[in-house]
């Protein structure tokens, strides 16, 4: 890496420092970087935070990503910490059911069972973990990319060092923007999304049961009650999740607070059999990226498209 950014963007007749830039360390960054590195490509992956994200997001994977993390190694590591689940369930505002939609419990086409629970902060930390004990990716934590130089044969990434407020750049034969809903890299590739007109505000909720509740039951339920859209999902082990929709009329200095919560919640869960482990209100969208590439410019995950998790 070159410390000091010059003019000469283009002019370099050296070789790029890497096959493939990433931009992000989430789950697609992450997973891609192991992929990338099997496959003997040299790496580098720039992530602007220090730790993997800690706030409630994906709960659910099924067998086909499973077998990619398979084959990214990580398969055994993450067992343990996963539940087969059965399938979900819809009901409508008289609790009565719409949907059944059971999963078979057993190993399928993918060799891998339909439907996984999971801890989205244990995946990224396998797939982080794996990929330093493989080696071949340079990972730089802590690394905000702020612009990309297209050339004939590269692309040159300049970023900041924010640990050190430092600026450098680097050159690779392709980038990957895997910098989630907020990509600078789409922006560079100029593609606009197409918004597919679903802009809802959800409170997202994990709580650790402490003690056993069969009640709850082990099938992912949508509530499709239109005075309030819930979503309760089971997680591995004791953790459980709801999502809840902001509803207007609801008070908004009160929202996501733990008694607005525990009010919510109060049908199925008190604070006598668990306690909540973090929450968050999110702004979900639907939205597609209306082109993924152009020429040495890629985007994936939720740089390319969003959408919300009510009903999977
Ligand atoms: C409540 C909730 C429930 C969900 N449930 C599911 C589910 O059950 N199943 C499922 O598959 N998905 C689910 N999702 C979606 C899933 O969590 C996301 O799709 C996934 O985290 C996206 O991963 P990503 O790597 O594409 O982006 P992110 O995880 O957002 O990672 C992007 C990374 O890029 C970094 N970055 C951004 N800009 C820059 C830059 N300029 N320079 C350097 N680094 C940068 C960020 O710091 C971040 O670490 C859910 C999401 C939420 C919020």
């Amino acid at each position: 890496m070159k410390d000091v950014v010059d003019n000469s963007v283009c002019k370099s007749n050296s070789e790029p420092d890497y096959d493939v830039a990433i931009i992000g360390f989430g789950p697609t960054g992450a997973t891609l970087a192991n992929l990338l590195t099997l496959r003997g490509l040299k790496v580098v992956v720039f992530e602007r935070d220090k730790d993997v994200f800690q706030l409630p997001r994906a709960v659910h994977f099924d067998g086909e990503c499973m077998r990619v993390f398979q084959t990214a190694g990580i398969a055994q590591t993450l067992l343990p910490n996963l539940f087969v689940g059965p399938g979900m369930k819809f009901l409508n505002a008289r609790g009565e059911l719409m949907i059944d939609w059971t999963r078979p419990g057993g190993i399928g086409p993918q060799g891998w069972c339909a439907s996984y629970k999971f801890h989205q902060p244990d995946l990224e930390r396998a797939l982080r973990a794996q990929l330093s004990a493989r080696g071949g990716a340079d990972v730089h934590l802590r690394h905000e990319v702020f612009a990309l130089d297209e050339c004939d044969d590269h692309v040159r990434i300049r970023f900041e060092d924010t640990a050190q407020g430092r600026l450098a750049h680097a050159t690779a034969r392709y980038v990957v923007g895997c910098d989630g809903a907020r990509s600078t890299v789409r922006r560079f590739i100029g593609t606009e999304l197409a918004d597919l007109k679903s802009h809802e505000r959800w409170v997202v909720v994990d709580v650790l049961l402490e003690g056993e509740r069969a009640d709850l039951g082990d099938y992912s339920i949508q509530y499709c009650d239109p005075a309030r859209p819930t979503t309760y999902t089971r997680g591995p082990h004791n953790r459980r999740r709801w999502e809840i929709m902001v509803m207007p009329g609801d008070d908004e200095r009160r929202i996501g607070t733990p008694e607005w919560i525990w009010e919510r919640l109060a049908r199925w869960i008190t604070p006598a059999h668990a306690q909540l482990e973090r929450s968050a209100i999110y702004t979900f969208h639907s939205v597609i990226a209306q082109g993924w590439r152009r020429g040495r410019l890629l985007i994936a995950g939720d740089a390319a498209h969003q959408t919300p998790p009510f009903m999977g």
